[in-house]
């Protein structure tokens, strides 16, 4: 789950991570009540979208006096701003943060990631840091430092003293720098996140380290252990096919390609994926049907594939075990052709307990079904259909 900057901010601050005073508005308004109430100026209004690359967008407006605030907040609220990193549509700015400006000597960039590869927590840091970073670091992968994290987040101080001469740091700011370090890193672990990046991590002009921009991802997986942090969901950014999965307890992540893909078991549908890749195509979807699933829930998955305007064809992989069996996914796809006609070529591959009776169900219902006997034969086949649809 992404957060936005502002609850990132907040959620940090309680960490003590140095941060520049900054309050929220909905309106011009209360734009203007934020600044007076942070003190005096200049301020930075940053519209509030789940993305970043919005300095470059003009998402983040300097400001001198409480007019430019106002007029800065009046420009964004209700626009649609669209970066690097949103697609042409962009995002609509609901919410403005309105901070104190700072007067930036040096931006250094600070990040709390699982390194996968380590199977560890790592920091990475960067001198480097900006709007710049990504281009920066393709073009020089070793102005990119890297510390591991212990299991509990912490992170060994001397490795954090090297850390901080590379990035051309001395004295209070490289101090303060360790300790944002360690706070972030804390933080993550606490948190369950999967990211928290600071980018700008600003030395300011009287050498005071402060995080200017902060991202946060939380890891969906563990949101369980923080119920609070489901307050600070914001539906509106979030993909609402997705958001509709999750109240059916169905795992769907929505993909680019044109080939729905109906799959039992997470890792049965990495390999769909990977498998269609192969062959050329490209995959529509991510679907994990958990073993629990019911006839509804699996309709209910089918027809979120039916609704993708890009749908070209649609793979069912099945694996029918013990719980789920291939007649229940058989029943579900009936259900959901039943309610939302079938339009695209189909292709089945159940394998497992009752595969014949998932035959019997589509072909009785006389779902336009072409059945394969193997995982590589139906992507291949899905693959055509996708191809020849689009022609
Ligand atoms: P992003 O573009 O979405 O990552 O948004 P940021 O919050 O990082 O803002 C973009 C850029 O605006 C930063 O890299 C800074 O260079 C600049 N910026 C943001 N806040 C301030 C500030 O208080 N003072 C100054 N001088 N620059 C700022
Ligand atoms: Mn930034």
């Amino acid at each position: 789950m992404n957060l936005h900057e502002f609850q990132a901010k907040a959620l940090l601050q309680d960490y003590g991570l140095p941060l520049p005073a900054g309050a929220m508005a909905a309106t011009a308004a209360e734009a203007v009540t934020a600044a007076r109430g942070i003190g005096a100026g200049p301020w930075v209004v940053k519209a509030q979208i789940h993305a970043g690359g919005r300095g470059k967008a003009g998402g983040v407006i300097s400001a001198a006096s409480l007019a430019e605030v106002e007029q800065a907040a009046a420009r964004l609220l209700g626009s649609r701003l669209a970066t690097a990193q949103t697609g042409a549509d962009g995002r609509l700015v609901k919410q403005v943060y309105v901070e104190s400006a700072c007067a930036i000597a040096r931006e250094i960039y600070l990040a709390v990631l699982v390194d996968r590869s380590a199977g560890k927590v790592a920091l990475m840091a960067s001198a480097a840091g900006g709007a710049e970073i990504e281009a920066e670091s393709a073009a020089d992968p070793q102005s990119v430092h890297r510390v591991f994290a212990a299991g509990s987040g912490a992170l060994d101080p001397d490795e954090l003293q090297a850390l901080t001469g590379h990035l051309g740091l001395a004295g209070e700011a490289a101090d303060q720098t360790v300790r944002i370090a360690q706070t972030l890193s804390k933080a993550f672990v606490d948190c369950d996140a999967s990211l928290i990046e600071v980018n700008p991590l600003a030395v300011t002009d009287d050498g005071e380290v402060v995080a200017v921009d902060v991202k946060m991802i939380l890891d969906d997986n563990a949101l369980f252990r923080h119920p609070k942090f489901e307050a600070l969901r914001d539906q509106d950014e979030e993909d609402p096919v997705e958001l509709e999965a999750k109240r059916y307890e169905l795992n769907f992540v929505n993909l680019e390609g044109d080939i729905g893909c109906v799959v039992n078991g997470a890792g049965l549908a990495l390999a769909t994926l990977d498998l269609l890749k192969e062959y050329g195509g490209a995959p529509a979807n991510f679907m994990d049907i958990r073993p629990v699933a019911t006839r509804d829930q699996v309709a209910t998955g089918f027809e979120m594939i039916l609704a993708n305007p890009r749908l070209k064809a649609i793979l069912v992989n099945i694996y029918g075990g013990g719980v789920l069996r291939c007649d229940t996914i058989a029943e579900g796809i009936a259900l959901a052709c039943s309610r939302t006609p079938l339009a695209v070529p189909l292709i089945v591959r159940a394998a497992g307990t009752n595969m014949e009776i998932c035959r019997k169900i589509l072909t009785g219902q006389r779902i336009a079904a072409q059945f394969a006997d193997d995982m590589g034969s139906a992507a291949a086949l899905a693959v055509d259909a996708s191809k020849r649809e689009a022609a």
